[in-house]
């Protein structure tokens, strides 16, 4: 067994015995000559392995403002009643333990879970007792198992549809050319990392393709754990076969032969479809050796699953996760095309990046360029839920507004409109006729919708909560900047803010967005710092005098007992 290997190891524990026993850890680090402490600290970073014994049955319940605003209350407490478990402990139960996780891929779906990684989705107390009552007497997770499709609700019309157009198995393939006119085409689509952060891919490629390392990688980033986004779920379960046509292209143009997609554990129960795609590609010839009969054309996948951690989402992050460590980001001083995966020249794409990039080689630029904007080309995969009657997937054109947006998905009295998650921005209803595309309003896959009932104090708390648990710790600003901005939140909940507390929000936030190391703290100030420009009426009345003490129903004790949670939480943190 080698260190990289560990994170599967760990797995195979937690799924033999519910957790990993000391015993466990003391013969892991044996085998890799590494100290028990080291193996502690990647057991206790993921949120999916457990040094405790677990229920035979782990439930998951997903915390995002998504599902909070669908009734997560109702849920947490009927699983709760249902199980006679307490949430977060260890109770010793041999049947069930129960646990809260951030987003699951399923907010077209809330209130959702996972029961040992199986979704039951669409959750009411009455479904919970029933789900409950049918494990007690030996029912099969299979079959309490709920969808986990979500809906394809809008494609444009069949000349600008790209994505969720007809596949035909290595169509993409076929039109495979040097890597240089590949890098060219690439380089003309516009194509840019759709996971967020909108990298030029050809850029990437090249700089892999040229670096003069040993060994070359491709890693696929099937972790998408912003809140709110869906959208790569439903490409790895309708078109895992484009997938792989895109990582094949990326080795043909890098030279890699060695390709990992890094699926995060919250969707493990897409493995089989995936592992049952690579078998046939394998037997067709499109992975393996001389690859469509090209000579040294070598190519193989592996599946790594991830083990529950946003950060893992980062390309420096999931590397070091990849290589069976704390998923902590690596410093910024290299791109991983010069010190990737075990210090190989490695790109890291995410999926929609890698089947865009399929649909480029088979569609032609003239295809694609006649769709979008100037400088955002073909249409990209949104992701909607909240406060509208259609959530799911949509496949718009670059350049559509948000107003369009908002028609296309029912949005019901839409208020407060978040753009690609939590660590995006957040607009408000005069922002409607804005354009999703590079030129105006980018978008990484994720549109949550509110209405006016909902409280934007309750969504920052919930955005902020997510990124104290999710931060890695490993730089300061991020790991106390993001407690302090929680504790203004729960200040002003509480009708204690002032206008001072606003401005020192902003401060803070440039301090962590300026400072910390990787993009969780470069942007978990974002929200909070744009809601307060774009809905000051809000936040004034939040801090009106008037309602220090008189109109608002404050309970000064209440509050003061809420600092002295959150103090201990800080010092358990
Ligand atoms: Fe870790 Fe936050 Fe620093 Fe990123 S910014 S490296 S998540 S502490």
């Amino acid at each position: 067994m080698e260190r990289k290997d560990l994170l599967n190891k760990l797995w195979e524990f937690q799924n033999t015995y519910g957790y990993i026993s000391k015993n466990a850890i003391y013969e892991i680090a044996k085998k890799l000559k590494i100290s028990t402490i080291e193996i502690e600290g990647v057991i206790t970073f993921y949120h999916f392995f457990h040094s405790k014994p677990t229920g035979k049955f782990i439930i998951y319940l997903n915390n995002s403002i998504i599902c909070e605003f669908k009734g997560f209350q109702q849920i947490k407490a009927a699983f709760e009643k249902e199980t006679g478990c307490t949430f977060g402990e260890y109770d010793k139960n041999p049947l069930f333990s129960l646990f809260e996780t951030s987003c699951i891929g399923l907010s077209d779906q809330e209130p959702a879970a996972l029961i040992n990684f199986h979704p039951v989705t669409n959750l009411t107390p009455q479904k919970v007792k029933k789900i409950i009552q049918q494990l007690k007497n030996g029912a099969s997770l299979k079959s309490i198992e709920s969808t986990f499709t979500s809906k394809i609700r809008y494609t444009p019309p069949e000349d600008k549809t790209v994505i969720f157009r007809e596949y035909k198995v290595g169509k993409s393939l076929k039109n495979i050319k040097s890597a240089d006119k590949i890098l060219d085409l690439i380089t003309k689509s516009k194509l840019t990392g759709r996971g967020g952060a909108f990298f030029s891919t050809a850029k990437k490629w090249k700089y892999c393709k040229d670096s003069n390392s040993s060994k070359k990688i491709v890693v696929c980033n099937a972790d998408e754990g912003e809140p709110g986004t869906f959208k790569d779920k439903s490409l790895l379960n309708n078109l895992p076969g484009l997938l792989l046509e895109g990582m094949i292209i990326a080795a043909h143009v890098t030279g890699a032969k060695t390709g990992f997609i890094y699926l995060r554990a919250e969707y493990k129960y897409l493995l089989r479809n995936l592992e049952s795609t690579l078998k046939d590609f394998y037997t067709k010839g499109l992975l393996g050796t001389n690859i469509l009969g090209i000579k040294n054309f070598d190519f193989s996948i592996e599946i790594q699953l991830g083990a529950g951690s946003y950060v893992c989402g980062e390309e420096k992050a999931l590397i070091e996760s990849l290589e069976g460590k704390r998923g902590v980001p690596r410093i910024q001083k290299y791109f991983p095309t010069e010190n990737g995966y075990l210090g190989y020249s490695t790109i890291v794409n995410n999926v929609e990046t890698f089947v865009k990039a399929a649909r480029t080689l088979e569609l032609g630029l003239k295809f694609i360029s006649k769709i979008g904007t100037n400088n955002s080309k073909g249409t990209k995969l949104l992701s909607i839920s909240g406060d509208v009657a259609k959530p799911g997937i949509y496949e718009i054109e670059w350049g559509i507004t948000v107003r369009e947006i908002l028609k296309l998905c029912e949005a019901l009295s839409p208020y407060y409109v978040q753009i690609s998650g939590p660590s995006g921005q957040c607009i408000n209803n005069t922002e409607f006729d804005r354009k999703i595309c590079d030129e105006d309003l980018i978008c990484g896959g994720s549109i949550m919708v509110f209405n006016k009932s909902r409280s934007i104090l309750h969504i920052q708390e919930n955005f902020m909560k997510f990124f104290k648990m999710e931060s890695c710790g490993v730089c300061t600003p991020c790991r106390a900047g993001n407690q302090i901005l929680y504790e203004k939140i729960i200040k002003l909940k509480r009708g204690l803010g002032t206008q001072q507390d606003l401005d020192e929000i902003k401060e803070w936030g440039k301090i962590i967005q300026l400072s910390s190391r990787c993009g969780l703290g470069k942007t978990s100030p974002n929200s909070l710092v744009m809601a307060i420009d774009k809905f000051k009426d809000y936040f004034n009345l939040k801090i009106s005098p008037s309602h220090d003490n008189k109109n608002v129903e404050f309970d000064m004790e209440a509050a003061i007992y809420d600092y002295d949670s959150l103090i201990k939480e800080t010092q358990n943190q």
